[in-house]
């Protein structure tokens, strides 16, 4: 399929980035027409002729208008890919890198092997890849391994108005990387490409472009959309408000597809569930193609994936855009359908089929691609989605959109370090986008499941993602670019200082950067403190896809030949919420009984996994040990999980991460032997607590127990109030004295989670960045050690952060 370039390709093979050439295409006529529909083919020559004339160019345009799926065949058909360059793409959602690679290459009628992508997981690129879709931390791996990116003539970074931070950094790499490559004379181009029109974050600031690129803009048409807004906001149940709503717009109003937007995976399933039920229509089992790709997965287990590619904090935020629609009504119109009764039973109705499918990041390709097809003649499509749907993804035919208000938004408290997602408000412009689905090939109507004073309170844009998150691993990676002082970079939007200082320390304190002098003028010390160098261990750490505290864990396990056992705990621990809930409240009083008698099984299946004697002093992260290693025996089957409480997803998730952070060939089935051997635990303990050395806790002690409050508290560093060992912890009734915790969780109380019991005199000689150690000439008896002809002593020790005494270790 490649031969129609071979001749043109070598005549352009020395100057790769300004071709002269043109590659042809032979698209199917129907693909040539659709193609002519889309405004962005209106600006071909405009965009190419930018192109040329400048290292950077910003395209914006509409979401729909054809961006992602024609410029990199504009680029194509100019030759950008026939030199010794390929063109990249990258893209902050995997879904999108996913389709849109499938959809080029099947527009311009070429194999996967030439328009191909590579996500965390997997990938289909080869010595043929012409055009690469990829998530942005595939890019920013790979800048690792080759700062220049010899490998490609152009580089598109889309859906930059998601502000995801691995795209604000590849910009701002970007942004010193084209420069470089000019200078060598191997040209190259940055197209950034997004669908808002506030990109003066990136064209204005000057430190990113000393002179502003050219930004083209792309005109969609547009029709115009009712919005619809309710008149009461429902706060708690609006998953049912939703569900009512599509059932009432599914039977009273004309043909069109419908689009809802939910927060997150669990939403959209059980939203999906109740509308299949009310209106049937038969279907495959939610998991049959999970299964199908786990057997296969299984028949590969030599082969499994290696480090390298990876993409792991890239999981989507499902977030908001800053678009802003045109066309808007304000209230009312005639297919006003009023506000939903919460409580209206909906019964099943076969005669009105509905094809109602699930949208998220994380769903399967083969059933993400299902979204493009028409529906089943005589059915109405209904696609349920996260906010994947609102910007990367286009869905044909969609006239109906309901928009639950909200987005799931991952938060970060900086006081307790803990991060967990929340459902909150979107933004206006995000709201916007939404409503504009529906006007893409008619005019649209837009349900609102909230009031318009609501919406007046929206904030206007949505944040970049890198101010709202802790930047560690951020800063990590670019030390392993040797980017020592990270407070000069080029950001899109800058973090606020006090992250990138926490940030640093943390990095310090495990041991990932040089240590800065403690020595001389304060003012040096000071900017000594702020620019680091990385550190041998800090590059090891580095090429773990986990943020550092885990990835101190993976090098510690590799020097201390445990690692199989690390990545599974590190595996368990990073993926969230792998037990069922079992505080949730039941339905009815039969259904109590169930629960209850379910609760008293599985509490016994974690007691199994938690293990006796030593091992039980790995506390909860035994349990996930168990966990995994049980699971991975019974072969990951959704039967065991369901059985043995465990999220089958989360199960699966954890498989593909093990399978990639383990070299090839290595049996995923952790051999339960750690019971056996005491000696095992303790090294996985050690090195859980030198990852996780902040997050340490003290038991409270008798003689501070003025307050009944703190009776069985335990006292951290940078909380003020007690936190609490959970009941359902393996280390519930144990209290050690010392433990290390995963995170903080505040429910009723604030409870740790992933507890694990420490040592005492683990404490100076594992964390000694967090220790003073007191003066040896204090000491009241020195000694020479015989074999080693050296002066020892007793050194007293404190948890510096506290003050706590620990027990003097020999130095
Ligand atoms: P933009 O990037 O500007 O948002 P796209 O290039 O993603 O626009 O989409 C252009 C058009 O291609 C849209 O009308 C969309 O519906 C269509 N499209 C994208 N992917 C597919 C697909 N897999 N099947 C059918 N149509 C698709
Ligand atoms: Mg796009």
């Amino acid at each position: 399929e490649m031969s129609e370039e071979s001749g043109p390709a070598r005549a352009s093979s020395k100057k790769p980035s300004e071709p002269a050439i043109f590659i042809s295409v032979d698209r199917l006529p129907e693909i040539q027409d659709s193609r002519l529909r889309l405004p962005v083919l209106a600006e071909e020559q405009v965009i190419m002729e930018a192109v040329r004339e400048n290292s950077f160019v910003v395209l914006c345009g509409e979401t729909g208008s054809g961006k992602t799926t024609q410029v990199p065949q504009f680029l194509y058909e100019a030759g950008y890919a026939s030199g010794t360059g390929i063109i990249g793409v990258t893209e902050p959602r995997r879904v999108a890198a996913v389709s849109m690679s499938h959809r080029v290459a099947k527009e311009m009628n070429l194999s996967t092997r030439v328009v191909s992508y590579q996500i965390r997981y997997e990938g289909n690129v080869t010595s043929d890849t012409k055009i690469k879709f990829m998530t942005d931390g595939v890019l920013l791996k790979e800048i690792q391994k080759d700062f220049l990116l010899q490998r490609y003539s152009v580089i598109i970074i889309d859906e930059a108005h998601e502000r995801s931070v691995y795209t604000d950094i590849l910009i701002g790499l970007l942004s010193r990387i084209v420069p470089l490559r000019n200078k060598k004379g191997l040209p190259m181009k940055l197209i950034v490409m997004s669908a808002t029109l506030r990109v003066e974050d990136f064209t204005e600031n000057r430190k990113l472009f000393p002179t502003p690129p050219p930004v083209i803009k792309v005109e969609a048409r547009q029709f115009p959309v009712s919005v619809h807004f309710n008149k009461r906001t429902p706060l708690e149940d609006y998953t049912g408000e939703v569900f009512h709503k599509t059932c009432k717009i599914h039977r009273m109003l004309p043909p069109g597809g419908i689009l809802v937007f939910l927060t997150g995976q669990a939403e959209v399933h059980s939203v999906c569930r109740r509308l299949r039920r009310a209106f049937p229509f038969r279907r495959a089992t939610d998991y049959s193609d999970e299964m199908k790709k786990f057997k296969k997965a299984k028949h590969k287990r030599t082969s499994l994936p290696r480090i390298d590619l990876d993409n792991y904090s890239a999981l989507p935020v499902d977030e908001g855009d800053e678009d802003r629609l045109a066309g808007i009504d304000d209230e009312g119109s005639d297919l006003e359908l009023g506000d939903d009764a919460a409580d209206t039973e909906e019964k099943a109705d076969p005669s009105l089929p509905l094809y109602v499918l699930p949208l998220y990041s994380l769903l399967a390709p083969e059933q993400q691609a299902k979204v493009f097809q028409p529906p089943p003649h005589g059915t109405r499509l209904c696609v349920v989605a996260t906010n994947v749907a609102e910007t990367s993804l286009t869905i044909p035919g969609i006239k109906y959109v309901v928009d639950c208000g909200r987005v799931k938004k991952r938060f970060y408290d900086r006081v307790t370090g803990v991060s967990s997602f929340k459902v909150s408000w979107t933004s206006q412009a995000s709201a916007n986008q939404r409503a504009g689905r529906s006007g893409r090939t008619e005019p649209g109507h837009c349900y609102r499941l909230y009031s318009s004073a609501v919406f007046g309170d929206f904030s206007l844009f949505s944040e970049a993602e890198i101010t709202r998150r802790p930047v560690e691993d951020l800063v990590l990676q670019m030390k392993d670019l040797n980017i020592d002082k990270v407070v000069n970079f080029p950001f899109p939007t800058t973090p606020s200082a006090e992250a990138l200082v926490a940030a640093e320390q943390l990095l310090v304190s495990l041991g990932a950067l040089e240590e800065p002098p403690r020595t001389g003028r304060v003012k040096e010390m000071e900017r000594a403190r702020l620019s680091c160098p990385i550190s041998p261990l800090g590059r090891a750490m580095a090429s773990f896809p986990v943020s550092p505290r885990y990835a101190k864990m993976l090098a510690l396990g590799k020097q201390q030949d445990c690692l199989p056992y690390v990545i599974a705990v590190v595996a368990a621990m990073t993926v969230r919420e792998i037990f069922e809930d079992l505080d949730r409240p039941a339905g009815s009083e039969d259904e109590s009984s169930k629960l209850a008698q379910r609760r008293a099984r599985l509490a016994q299946m974690r007691r199994l996994w938690a293990g006796q004697g030593a091992s039980l002093l790995l506390g909860d992260l035994m349990v996930l040990l168990g966990a995994v290693g049980a699971c991975e025996f019974a072969g990951c089957t959704l039967k065991f999980c369901e059985e043995n409480g465990l999220r089958y997803k989360a199960m699966l998730e954890i498989r593909r991460l093990r399978g990639q952070l383990t070299n090839a060939g290595v049996d995923l089935r952790v051999k339960c032997l750690l019971t056996e051997v005491g000696v095992q635990v303790v090294c996985l303990r050690q090195i859980v607590l030198a990852g996780l050395g902040d997050h340490l806790a003290r038991r409270v002690q008798q003689e501070e127990l003025l307050d009944p409050k703190w009776r069985n508290g335990y006292k951290t560093p940078l909380l003020d109030e007690p936190v609490y060992i959970h009941p359902s912890s393996a280390l519930f009734k144990t209290l050690p004295q010392f433990v290390v915790y995963q995170e903080v969780l505040e429910t009723t109380k604030m409870y740790m989670r992933g507890v694990s019991a420490v040592e005492p005199e683990w404490v100076p000689q594992l964390l000694t960045q967090y220790c003073h150690f007191g003066s040896p000439l204090e000491t009241p008896s020195p000694w020479l050690c015989a074999s080693t002809g050296r002066v020892k002593c007793h050194c007293t020790s404190t948890f510096f952060r506290c003050g706590w005494q620990l027990p003097a270790i020999e130095m």
